[in-house]
């Protein structure tokens, strides 16, 4: 099938990259966003960190790694201004036993790679131009980015369209197009739909395959203070310090799976304080009544921490005739057209990028930008396959992409 027109529903930083790759590649795409702007949800925090947690080659670390360097080295094509992109390095501590081993083993394993290096507490407090008091890994690379200006640039292309304060809650397959209505009004059609909203991909009206969680999290916005100011890149314990910009910290962030009311909690402040003070007592004596703002929202997340990104099969056939363990890939109910990239949880703006790039590969039938394997781990449709007992077959999908379906499913 060629596609020609694509719509993307959700203006965040996967909404954004999505419709960036299928333009790039001559595809006409319209995104359709709720909100009046776009990054109005969790890709709006003033700063997002760039950086990977690695554990050592398993193969949530190869996906963390590969999204990356993929996404430093794609936002550098870009030409942000300084301001709003700044590769100014991160260091992960060894804040408390655990992180201490974990980074030690993650230095051993990717001794000759440039892109990490291990930092006794000295050497730390020098690169960070602040005392530290752990060893840590120190990424030079890491970065943060401003996500409205990213997400703007992302799409400003001859070949996309936006469209904001439409909340899509329908689509449909019509013969051989896509329709997407708001309010039961019919909106606009094309060959494609790629589903990029995050948490309410589940209630598009259609039945699908999903497991997602809402994650709540706050931001705080601290006020930087002339002990603070010479803080020259990320820090990052169980959460993280940004370096000033515009004379302000993000200090962050909180999770919380129970409460998803989006007010600022003052308890969330003092519990990102207290991280801050897990690995500089100075730093949060000084910055503990300098928090002048917060940001929440709601992040998305699945529970093996990998997005869900490629084709969409139809949740109901598959339960009302689930296939046979020996089942063919191409036996399976599959929505033709329908994509979806979702469920980046605390780390959009590394892995975003790189599964826009996937998705477009996919649809234009390009070489993937990564091994079969891990883009089958990403499958969207993997955990009601696995709930149905078809484990053998999520497997199978999870070493055979969706590029390669009509391949049988062997044994
Ligand atoms: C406190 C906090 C701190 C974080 N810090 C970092 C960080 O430092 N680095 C990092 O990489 N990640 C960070 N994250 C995670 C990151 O923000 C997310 O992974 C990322 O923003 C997810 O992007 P998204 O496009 O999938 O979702 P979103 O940004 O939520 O975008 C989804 C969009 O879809 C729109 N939408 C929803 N429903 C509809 C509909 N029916 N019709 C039309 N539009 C619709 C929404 O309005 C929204 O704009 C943080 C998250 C939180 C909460």
């Amino acid at each position: 099938m060629i596609v020609n027109t694509a719509i993307v529903v959700g203006g965040g930083i996967a909404g954004c990259s999505t419709a960036h790759a299928l333009a790039h590649r001559g595809i006409k795409v319209t995104l359709l966003e709720r909100n009046t702007a776009i990054a109005s949800e969790a890709s709006g925090n003033p700063q997002a960190m760039l950086y990977p947690r690695l554990s050592g080659d398993d193969t949530a670390s190869q996906f963390a790694l590969m999204s990356y360097l993929y996404s430093l080295n794609f936002l550098k094509t870009l030409n942000l201004s300084p301001a709003d992109f700044n590769v100014c390095g991160m260091l992960q501590l060894g804040f408390n036993p655990r992180e201490l081993a974990r980074i030690q083993k993650v230095a051993a394993f990717f001794e000759s790679e440039a892109f990490v290096k291990y930092v006794t507490a000295e050497q730390a407090s020098v690169l960070a131009g602040i005392e530290l008091m752990h060893d840590a890994i120190y990424f030079p690379n890491a970065a943060w980015v401003n996500p409205q200006p990213l997400c703007q640039r992302l799409i400003d292309h001859e070949n996309i369209s936006v469209k904001t304060s439409i909340s899509i809650n329908k689509l449909l397959k019509n013969n051989d197009l896509f329709e997407v209505y708001s309010n039961d009004k019919l909106i606009e059609k094309a060959d494609i739909i790629i589903i990029a909203n995050a948490n309410e991909a589940k209630n598009m009206g259609l039945s699908l395959p999903l497991k997602t969680q809402a994650v709540r999290g706050q931001v705080s916005i601290v006020n930087a203070s002339a002990m603070s100011t010479p803080l020259k890149l990320i820090v990052c314990s169980d959460g993280y310090l940004s370096p000033a910009s515009h004379a302000q910290h993000c200090l962050g962030a909180t999770f919380s799976t129970d409460a998803m009311d989006l007010s600022i909690d003052e308890l969330d402040h003092q519990a990102n304080l207290v991280r801050l003070k897990s690995y500089s007592m100075g730093l949060y004596e000084n910055l503990k009544d300098n928090i002048c703002d917060g940001r929440v929202s709601l992040r998305c997340s699945t529970s093996d921490y990998f997005p869900l990104v490629g084709e969409l099969l139809e949740g109901s056939a598959l339960i009302s005739r689930p296939p046979r363990p020996n089942a063919t890939a191409t036996s399976l109910p599959w929505i033709k057209g329908l994509y979806i990239n979702v469920a980046h949880g605390s780390r959009g703006f590394t892995s975003a990028p790189l599964c826009a790039a996937l998705l477009a590969s996919f649809i234009c039938h390009d070489n993937l930008p990564m091994s079969d394997e891990l883009a089958g781990l990403l499958n969207p449709n993997r955990f009601l396959l696995r709930k149905l007992g078809l484990k053998r077959l999520a497997r199978m999908l999870a070493t055979s992409s969706t590029t390669n379906i009509n391949k049988p499913i062997s044994s």
